[in-house]
């Protein structure tokens, strides 16, 4: 078999890259505008209830009127029947609970509107990053396919769904995802609460906000970016194999940023057989951009 130099794999390797750098922007984009949309939600509610642009922890802790009780738990309802939070099994939890209760405050209404839109954005985020992650098994195959003289298929959608949704390092990425939701939401809730009891206006509030979704957002990057890792790898694995390769070299990207991890791998040539992601693969640390490319013993 034609085997091509360590160039056209680094070059597809840079390809990948570039396109993950884009999805990861439009997280970002993504997260820029759920903040604006709390934001706004976090406004309203001081314009409705601030004396002299000030909340206190009693005023946000009025328990709602009959009036305003109705409407929220009728909103209750229609989220928890009309599914769209199916996958958030923390924040159903949260509404089953509250759909029970006589009395709710002003602030459980607010802090579960917001959590309502978190459990949005991290669904966004999950689809999108699935999407993305398929894509990077689909490239890196075809790129394999490409230069390939042995013929072999492309794996359908439905696996690599499969392989996007097998545990690593004993967990799945979606319960990540949620997990980080709930972190997302045990930040917002403390924030408001300091705020409250500090008496700082909005504007104030505004900048810690900023600080949790900045974090929040630098997670997501990172998962995208050490779960591609790993889809490359699997999918190099397999596509390899198909073309008739027994052996792999691990190929670090080499600057600045490069961990001593994947200095050590750097140019290690290990048998298909014996691969191991994160161990003699990428990522073989968190936010790992190394690679692997096809070697002839
Ligand atoms: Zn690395």
């Amino acid at each position: 078999m034609p085997i091509p130099n360590a160039s056209y794999w680094l070059r597809e390797h840079n390809k990948l890259h570039k396109r993950i750098d884009l999805d990861a922007d439009a997280l970002d984009a993504l997260y820029r505008a759920k903040l604006r949309q709390i934001n706004k939600q976090i406004e309203a509610f001081y314009a409705k209830y601030a004396v002299d642009n000030i909340i206190t922890v009693e005023q946000a802790k009025t328990m709602l009127t009959p009036r305003e009780f109705s409407i929220f738990n009728n909103k209750l309802k229609y989220w928890i029947k009309d599914g769209s939070y199916s996958n958030d099994l923390s924040f159903m939890a949260s509404l089953d609970r509250m759909v029970g209760v006589s009395k709710i405050d002003r602030l459980q209404r607010l802090e579960t509107e917001i959590t309502a839109n978190l459990s949005e954005l991290k669904q966004t985020q999950l689809i999108s990053m699935e999407d993305s992650l398929i894509k990077t098994y689909e490239e890196t195959e075809n790129a394999v396919i490409n230069v390939s003289d042995v013929e072999f298929k492309q794996t359908s959608e439905y696996k690599i769904r499969v392989v996007i949704n097998t545990e690593f390092q004993g967990r799945r990425f979606s319960p990540r995802v949620w997990s980080e939701r709930s972190h997302m939401t045990t930040k917002v809730k403390k924030t408001l609460m300091d705020n409250f009891v500090s008496g700082n206006n909005w504007n104030e509030l505004n900048t810690d906000l900023k600080r949790t979704f900045g974090v929040s957002d630098y997670e997501a990057r990172r998962l995208l970016v050490t779960e591609t890792a790993r889809i490359n790898s699997v999918a190099k694995e397999s596509s390899f194999i198909n073309a008739g390769y027994e052996y792999y070299q691990y190929i670090s990207v080499d600057d600045d940023r490069t961990t001593d991890i994947c200095n050590n791998l750097d140019d290690k040539v290990f048998r298909f057989s014996e691969m191991v992601v994160g161990v003699n693969a990428p990522p073989t640390h968190v936010y790992c951009r190394s690679t692997i490319v096809p070697y002839m013993a």
